[in-house]
C-alpha cells in the first residue's frame, strides 16, 4: 500500500480539492524559481507530456495546454475557444458543475440546450440521442464525469456511445475524476477532458489543463471570446515557444504538481490509485451505515471520489455543530450541495488512506451528540 507521508496540518481536508497533500509535494514549493529559463520549461513540457499519457495510449492525437486560475477557469477557456460563433452547446447536467458549464455558455452568448435529469438522477440517454437526431445544429456536448454535488459517476461510455454515433464533438469535464479513475479518452472519444491541479493529481490549487484533439483543436483559432482565456493562443505560446505561458505562471504550483505526478507514478499509476479511492470509500461508507447514516445515492451510481449523507433524523443535528466537534478532532468535511435536501459529503481524496478514514470514524461516533439524551 501507499506511504503517504502528510503532517504538520492543523487538520485532515476531506474536501474533493484543494486536499491534503503529501509533505513533499509542499515541499516543492519551498524555493523561487525564474520563469522563462529552460529549466522550468522543461518541467512545464514534461507535465504537458505525462498527463496525455495518463490520459490515452494513443498520445500522438493529443496535446496538453494549461491554464492559469481554478478549475472554473479552465472550462470556460475551452466554452469560450472551442465552440465557433456558430456553434451551438447541448449540456448533460444533473448537478452544480454541469449548471456550471450551461451559465459560462450563457454569458458567452452561445447557444445551449440543457438536458436536465435533475440534481440525484442520472442522465437520460435516450433523450440526448433523441435531441442529437432531432437537432443538427448542436455542435458540442458537454458532460461532467463525477458530478461532485452529490458524488455521482455519470455514465460517461453511455454518452460517448451516442456522441460519436451523431459525429458531434465531445466536452468532458473530468475535474474531480482525472488521475482517479481509469480511463482512455481516444477510446471515449473525448475532443477535450478539462481537470486541473488540486484534484486527484493530489496537487495544489493554482491551475487547471486540457487535453486537446489536435485535429478538433487546430480549427479553433480566433474563437476565443476572452484574451486572458483564450485556450488557443496559450496552446500556441506553448507549443511554439518550449511550454512558455502567456502570462505570469504559477511557478510555484508548477513545481509542486511535477513532483505530485511523480508520486502518482510511484505510487502504482491511476490504477493503484483508483484501488486507494474505493479503498477508502468502501471502509467509509461501510463504517458510516454502521453508525447510522444513510448514503444520498445508491451504490450503483457512487464514485469513489466522494459520498453524499443524509443528514441523521434528529431535531437536534446541525451541520455546523457536527463540522466544528470534528474539526476540533482534527477532520475537515465539506456541506452539501444538493438544493432541496439536506446533506453533507465526504471526500476520499489526497493524502487519505483507509487507516485514516477509520481514525475519521471513530471522530464521527464520538461526536454523535445528538444520539445523547437531552
Ligand atoms: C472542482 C470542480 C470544478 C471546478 O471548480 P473550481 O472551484 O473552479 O476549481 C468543476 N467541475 C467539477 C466536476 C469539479 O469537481
Amino acid at each position: 500500500m501507499s506511504n503517504i507521508e502528510s503532517t504538520n496540518n492543523p487538520y485532515l481536508l476531506l474536501t474533493p480539492g484543494p486536499l491534503t497533500t503529501s509533505d513533499t509535494v509542499r515541499l516543492a514549493m519551498m524555493k523561487d524559481w525564474c520563469t522563462w529559463d529552460d529549466e522550468y520549461n522543461n518541467i512545464v513540457q514534461g507535465i504537458r507530456k505525462d498527463l496525455i499519457q495518463l490520459a490515452t495510449t494513443n498520445t500522438e492525437k493529443y496535446s496538453t495546454v494549461l491554464m492559469q486560475g481554478s478549475g472554473t477557469f479552465s472550462v470556460e477557456s475551452v466554452i469560450g475557444t472551442a465552440i465557433p460563433r456558430d456553434g451551438k452547446l447541448l449540456v448533460i447536467g444533473n448537478g452544480a458543475y454541469g449548471y456550471r458549464i450551461g451559465e459560462i455558455a450563457e454569458m458567452l452568448n452561445i447557444e445551449t440546450v440543457m438536458l436536465d435529469s435533475g440534481e440525484v438522477s442520472d442522465p437520460d440517454i435516450d433523450e440526448l440521442d433523441r435531441t442529437l437526431a432531432a437537432d443538427k445544429g448542436i455542435t458540442h456536448v458537454a458532460v461532467v464525469h463525477c458530478e461532485t454535488t452529490t458524488g455521482r459517476l455519470n455514465p460517461i461510455e453511455k454518452v460517448s456511445g451516442v456522441v460519436k454515433k451523431h459525429n458531434r464533438i465531445f466536452i468532458l469535464d473530468a475535474m474531480s475524476s482525472f488521475g482517479g479513475i481509469e480511463m482512455d479518452i481516444d477510446q471515449l472519444g473525448v475532443h477535450y477532458l478539462i481537470s486541473s491541479a488540486n484534484k486527484c493529481i493530489e496537487g495544489v490549487p493554482g491551475f487547471g489543463f486540457i487535453i486537446v484533439n489536435k485535429d478538433e483543436f487546430e480549427k479553433c483559432g480566433g474563437n476565443a471570446r476572452s484574451l486572458s482565456l483564450d485556450l488557443y493562443n496559450q496552446w500556441k505560446t506553448m507549443e511554439e515557444n518550449n511550454g512558455k505561458w502567456r502570462f505570469t505562471s504559477p511557478t510555484h504550483v508548477v513545481r509542486a504538481f511535477a513532483q505530485a505526478l511523480k508520486e502518482l507514478q510511484e505510487e502504482g499509476g491511476v490504477a493503484a490509485r483508483a484501488a486507494r479511492y474505493r479503498d477508502n470509500q468502501r471502509t467509509l461508507v461501510e463504517g458510516m451505515r454502521k453508525l447510522g447514516f444513510t448514503t444520498l445515492l445508491s451504490d450503483e451510481n457512487q464514485s469513489p471520489i466522494i459520498t453524499s449523507f443524509n443528514f441523521p433524523d434528529a431535531d437536534s443535528f446541525t451541520f455546523a455543530e457536527f463540522y466544528s466537534r470534528l474539526k476540533t478532532k482534527g477532520f475537515v468535511i465539506y456541506p452539501g450541495k444538493v438544493t432541496n435536501l439536506d446533506t453533507f459529503r465526504i471526500g476520499n481524496i489526497g493524502a487519505v488512506t483507509p487507516e485514516k478514514v477509520n481514525d475519521l470514524l471513530t471522530a464521527i461516533e464520538e461526536s454523535s451528540y445528538w444520539k445523547s439524551p437531552v
